[in-house]
């Protein structure tokens, strides 16, 4: 779409010249930069075009072939052999099922690009013709449906696309490029157990890290793009109350622990709206109570589940120390013994793309993907276990990938309703343009970073 206005700038730009004035001949340079970039686009699409039908072909063995988060044994293997067959030196089994792919290419920086292997339990409702039919047993035995509901099937075809850019291209780039095939995103334990296996020690250690997630908030066509934050810290708490159980009719023998829960998920709601400063991000949800199991017995115990997200660290803090403070109060205030009991069970770090490297790769994904395909992406409140690899020290940048099909996203944003998200059994990225986009936006972003 880009093409053709650039072409017509480079057309007027010789008559311009002709009559001598600097306007015009300021005119004249726009018109041949824009002609270079226009020339730079292009040949980045017909560099794509020659990898574009294997990356396809990948994209839908993949798809119809998911494997549960740390089980991506086949996944692994496929991804690993591909760079293995483009000249990387592969080792596998990083961190569990991970794959480290290193391209040495002279001096120069060293940068890493990074995908996902895993995918979910869910059911495709997608109705596609290679929409998976995968059943497997989980970690807890359970026979469960696997699908590629995040997307994650796109990442890798498009990373082993980009390595084969790049292998091919060795002159117009110089430094090291590390890929990484990253397992378990979806359970936020993949990253960490890379590290802790010697990412970053038995490997170079990148200057620059870089990732990008597939989405229905885009249209297909075009990537998102901002700096800071780009997803939230999330806390998962598991919070036991205790009380002292005993028959429905005889209350004043018990301690319920069910009224307490009741005004602990009460109380809490008052640390964002009355203890946080306003403006401040900051979620508390309690996704579960669980107590009881006849309606005339008071249990002994009550459990909750809360997931908690911030930006800022202190807020983070600020929203921790408050949940238990408040959690112990309540159960104080009821003479409930012992105290409640707080589990952390997971958690991760905000996204944070460093603010200058953001700014230089905007305006080079705009020159070289065209500056109408590159919007400004505001930050999500999801959460990425990406952050481990920035917290060892890393300046990353994440973008947002377009994967709504266009006509769809038009006729969504008109009817004021949105398309299924990821993680929905109906997550279905337009591929074509998705895919074509994600290997030209990783692309440039690697040959500038490597440059
Ligand atoms: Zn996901
Ligand atoms: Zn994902």
């Amino acid at each position: 779409m880009s093409a053709p206005h650039r072409l017509r700038l480079q057309l007027v730009a010789a008559p311009d010249i002709m009559r001598g004035t600097m306007k015009l001949t300021c005119s004249f340079l726009l018109g041949i930069l824009a002609a270079c970039a226009w020339a730079q686009t292009s040949s980045l699409t017909a560099e794509v075009e020659t990898v574009y039908p294997d990356a396809h072909a990948l994209y839908l063995d993949l798809h119809q072939t998911p494997e549960l988060s740390s089980h991506e044994i086949q996944t692994a293997t496929k991804v690993a052999s591909k760079l293995r067959d483009l000249g990387y030196t592969v080792t596998e089994h990083v961190g569990g099922t991970g794959v480290v792919a290193i391209l040495k290419n002279g001096a120069g920086p060293t940068v890493m690009l990074r995908t996902e292997l895993d995918g979910l339990p869910v059911e495709e409702k997608t109705g596609l013709v290679y929409a998976s039919k995968v059943h497997t047993k989980d970690d807890s035995g359970r026979d469960v449906p696997v699908m590629h509901a995040c997307g994650h099937d796109l990442h890798m075809a498009s990373l082993a696309a980009t390595a084969a850019i790049m292998a091919h291209s060795k002159s117009a780039w110089h430094g090291t490029l590390i890929l990484i095939g990253q397992p378990a995103e979806e359970t936020i334990s993949g990253a960490k157990r890379m590290i802790e296996d010697g990412l970053m020690t038995r490997f170079p250690k990148p200057d620059i890290a870089v990732s990008m997630h597939v989405g229905n908030t885009l249209p297909a066509g075009q990537i998102g793009v901002g700096p800071g934050y780009r997803f939230s810290n999330a806390d998962s708490l598991r919070i036991t109350i205790y009380g002292k159980g005993g028959h429905g009719s005889m209350p004043n023998s018990t301690i319920d622990p069910i009224v307490i829960a009741a005004r602990v998920v009460t109380t809490l709601q008052t640390i964002v709206s009355r203890e946080v400063k306003p403006g401040e991000v900051a979620v508390i949800t309690v996704g579960y109570i669980q107590a009881g199991t006849k309606n005339n017995i008071i249990p002994d115990h009550a459990e909750l589940g809360l997931t908690v997200r911030s930006y800022k660290p202190e807020v983070r803090q600020q929203m921790l120390a408050a949940i238990a403070r408040m959690t112990k109060a309540e159960a104080s205030a009821a003479g409930a013994t012992p105290e409640p009991k707080i589990e952390h069970l997971e958690a991760t770090d905000a996204v944070y793309n460093d603010p200058a490297l953001a700014q230089r790769l905007q305006g080079v994904l705009e020159s070289a993907l065209g500056k109408d395909r590159v919007v400004r992406d505001e930050p999500g409140m999801a959460s990425e276990d990406f952050s481990y690899f920035t917290a060892q020290g890393v300046p990353s940048f994440y973008f947002s990938l377009g994967g709504a099909d266009p006509g769809k996203y038009a006729e969504a944003k008109a009817a004021g309703t949105t398309l299924p998200s990821n993680h929905s059994p109906l997550f279905a990225p337009d591929v074509d343009p998705a895919l074509h986009m994600g290997i030209e936006a990783e692309v440039a972003a690697l040959r500038n970073l490597l440059h």
